[in-house]
Order: structure tokens, then sequence, then C-alpha cells
């Protein structure tokens, strides 16, 4: 899965938020970093240094987001081939014509994730990445890394 298409909410800053599977802290990154990388596998925790698959970091919102989103597109597939079958099966027929009808299937509404302004923004120097995390946080792992910031 190419990251860059990972369509999840982020923040009026465009940072997208995350959640450590071990401390169950947040941070947020910016998204900025998964366009410069193009492909992120893992990412360490800016807290307690761990480092994982970039999925186990995703926030539940953000996988039920993702989820709806994935459900939707299958339903695109799905009327896609629905409506070459009856086009097929009515090809050539003088008394029965099929008229194209939008969203036969109902489509999921996509429940944003809503990502608050929160946390304050730090600049990782190691790899020059800028997240944010909690405000009373001075010193962070480098995601990308995993050393130590100040
Ligand atoms: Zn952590
Ligand atoms: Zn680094």
């Amino acid at each position: 899965m190419d990251n860059k298409n990972l369509n999840v909410s982020c923040d009026s800053d465009f940072f997208t938020r995350f959640q450590c599977p071990y401390c169950n802290s947040e941070f947020k990154i910016e998204n900025s970093f998964f366009i410069n990388e193009e492909v992120v596998y893992n990412i360490c925790c800016p807290y307690c240094g761990i480092t994982n698959k970039i999925e186990e970091f995703m926030t539940e919102e953000n996988l039920k987001e993702f989820q709806s989103e994935l459900e939707n597109m299958a339903i695109e597939v799905i009327e896609e081939l629905f409506e070459k079958t009856l086009n097929n099966a009515f090809k050539g027929s003088k008394f029965i014509t099929f008229e194209k009808k939008k969203n036969t299937f109902k489509k999921k509404k996509v429940d944003k994730a809503v990502t608050p302004d929160d946390m304050h923004e730090i600049n990782i120097k190691c790899c020059d990445i800028n997240i944010k995390i909690d405000s009373y946080r001075k010193e962070a792992f480098c995601i990308k890394c995993g050393e130590s910031n100040e």
C-alpha cells in the first residue's frame, strides 16, 4: 500500500495523528514527511522510541475512515461490473433499454476523523521532520531513525 494514497484526515497544519501501540500516546506527523519519503514502512514512537509498522500506529478513527474508503472503492467496482453485465444483457434489444442509474448501491458516508489542532510542533533535527507532540514533552525520538532529539 502506497502511503501517499492513504487518505486520512489531518489537522489544519496538515499533520496526521498517530498513536503508539506500546505507550498509547498520540503524536502527529507532518504529511510532507510521507510525500518526501514516498514509501514509509516503519516509524518510531517519539515518546518511547520503539519502532513498528506504520499501520500499528494508526489511530482507531483513521483505521475506521480508511476502512470505509476501501468499502466505497469496492462498491464502485461492483457497480461498474453490474452496469456492464446489464448493458450486455440488453444490447440489441429494441424493447428493453437499460437506463443508467447512478448510485445503484448505497455508499457509506465516510466519517472523517476529527483531528483537533492540539499538541505543539517540534522539528526533529537529525532527519529534519516536523512532528507534533504533547506540549509538556520537550525531547522526542526521531520517528525515522530513532535518535533522541531535544
Ligand atoms: Zn510509544
Ligand atoms: Zn532521525
